[in-house]
């Protein structure tokens, strides 16, 4: 995909045309939306790649913008917010949200989140049927149930390859505590919570070790998310 319409939904104007701008002098084709009726309306009948989707808009809370344009597809969406509340973010992205850019952000930041949702966009295509995933030196072979790193097969522990697994499958997107525990566990307690930044620091001990590679990306407060290289 070389030229994905992005939508921006935002009723701040000076935002708004802060995106666009940015949009439109990298080339990028885009269309607007000032709320979030609108914004549904737009994903509906236009056809974007890409939303980038403010939370606080006149009509409709961010959050339920989300879960109805994630009722019907999978583009991925990257929550702006102006609000420090890391909660406002987890909500967003426990609802289906990709990735988060927090006001002010830079265009440098804007346009580095747009090429990992570009990279998405790909793992999401190459989903199904794909048994092996493949990022960097790391393989992850999903019939055999075996991960390796530069081919040498890597000793995990069933949580750490379960782990594996869940951020592989969503690579470039960011996974909460509470979605990753869920999954693992069943639960969300403080102590699962625990385990999960001991399960992700082995994790990351085997797969980051020899490498110059980061694979894992630390969102404090949030979750983690898989990098995906180009
Ligand atoms: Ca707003």
């Amino acid at each position: 995909m070389n030229n994905p319409k992005i939508l921006v939904v935002e009723d701040d104007s000076t935002v708004r045309n802060l995106i666009t701008t940015t949009l439109k002098s990298n080339n990028y084709a885009y269309i607007t939306a000032p709320t979030g009726e609108a914004a549904i309306a737009a994903a509906t009948t236009q056809q974007p790649d890409i939303v980038f989707l403010d939370l606080g808009l006149p009509d409709l809370d961010g959050v339920e913008v989300i879960k109805r344009i994630r009722s019907w597809s999978q583009m991925p969406i990257i929550v702006i917010s102006a609000r420090s509340e890391d909660g406002d973010k987890v909500a967003a992205l426990d609802a289906g949200a990709d990735d988060y850019l927090t006001k002010p952000f830079s265009v440098t930041e804007l346009l580095a989140r747009l090429r990992v949702a570009q990279r998405r966009i790909a793992t999401i295509e190459s989903k199904p049927g794909d048994s092996v995933f493949r990022n960097g030196k790391l393989t992850v072979d999903y019939a055999a149930g075996c991960a390796s790193l530069n081919g040498e097969e890597l000793k995990l522990t069933p949580t750490e390859y379960k782990l594996l697994c869940l951020l592989a499958k969503d690579a470039g997107k960011v996974l909460t505590h509470t979605y990753l525990t869920n999954k693992i566990w069943g639960s969300s307690w403080e102590s699962d919570m625990a385990s999960l930044r001991v399960h992700m620091a082995t994790l990351r001990k085997k797969i980051e070790k020899d490498s110059d590679t980061q694979y894992i990306q630390t969102h404090i407060g949030i979750g983690y998310r898989m990098l995906k290289s180009e």
